[in-house]
């Protein structure tokens, strides 16, 4: 089997990445940054976001492992006293996969920049800096709402505990194979109205956001801001290709939740 290992620059991840490296090394298991088999992320879930855009263009070939060095994650299954073992599982290959959902983001362009087009592990959000941001949201090419806030957050099952979470997006099991739409403060009155909670779009559904005013736009994917002018319209949908994780024990998700948010009651 060949590794990858991505980490963080705290004193404490590098200290776990020598010792996962050692170990590895000992069971013969080659480290190979290129065309790794598996992808072994030490930090936390923003490290594992990271690994994933690193290798997002072989994730059919490719799977991923996080080990984390603080809190437990949500993409992070293995803390890092755990590395005898996790290594043992390597050697004995006795792991399961499991896969996630991801968003599948084209943005079109105004000029003539061709379309560009990314995935989102957690999520998309679309913000205007200081001025109202005025969107058409269509769903199915049909036009639902006129939009005007400060943005739209466009999240996967596995994103929606993150930034989702934060602007009022419902929590989804990553099993459900669907993405969520939620408001970031939008305005609502007598003359502008919008849905005002959160959508749930299915997996044979797509939403076209369509920019009224083309300047100042910030569009993130993830950890990642992507583009600011010229934008046409968004398009999502969920990705045919799925994150493909390593997975040698199950983990309740709601349980994870339950842990990151609410600890013991
Ligand atoms: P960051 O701003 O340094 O950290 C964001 C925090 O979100 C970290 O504590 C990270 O956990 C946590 N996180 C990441 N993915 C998560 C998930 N799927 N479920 C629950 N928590 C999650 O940025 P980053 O580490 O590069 O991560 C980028 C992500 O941060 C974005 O995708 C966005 O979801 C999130 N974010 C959230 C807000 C907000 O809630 N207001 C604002 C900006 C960005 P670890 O500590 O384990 O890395």
């Amino acid at each position: 089997m060949k590794v990858a290992i991505v980490h963080n620059k705290e004193p404490k991840t590098l200290a776990v990445t020598e010792r996962l490296k050692n170990l590895l090394a000992q069971a013969n298991i080659k480290i190979d940054d290129q065309q790794p088999e598996l992808v072994i992320s030490v930090g936390g879930d923003g490290t594992l976001l990271a690994a994933f855009h690193q290798f997002s263009h072989a994730l059919n070939d490719v799977r991923f492992l996080g080990v984390h060095t603080g809190h437990l994650g949500f993409y992070t299954d293995w803390r890092d006293y755990e590395l005898e073992e996790l290594v043992d599982s390597l050697k004995t290959n006795r792991e399961q996969s499991v896969s996630y959902p991801l968003l599948d983001v084209r943005i079109s362009y105004l000029d003539d920049k061709p379309d560009q087009h990314f995935f989102a592990l957690n999520e998309s959000t679309i913000k205007r800096s200081n001025r109202t941001m005025v969107a058409d949201v269509y769903i199915k090419n049909e036009l639902f709402e006129s939009f005007r806030g400060d943005g739209l957050a466009l999240s996967t099952p596995t994103g929606s505990t993150a930034y989702n979470k934060s602007v009022g997006g419902a929590v989804i099991h990553p099993s459900i194979n669907a993405f969520q739409l939620a408001e970031i403060a939008s305005l609502n009155n007598r003359v502008f109205r919008t849905l005002g909670a959160p959508m749930v779009i299915a997996q044979d559904e797509w939403v076209e956001i369509r920019l009224e005013n083309t300047a100042d736009y910030l569009v993130t994917i993830d950890q990642l801001d992507v583009s600011k002018n010229n934008i046409r319209a968004i398009y999502y949908r969920i990705a045919e290709e799925r994150i493909h994780f390593a997975s040698y024990r199950h983990m309740h998700f709601w349980h994870r939740v339950k842990d990151a948010f609410i600890g013991e009651v």
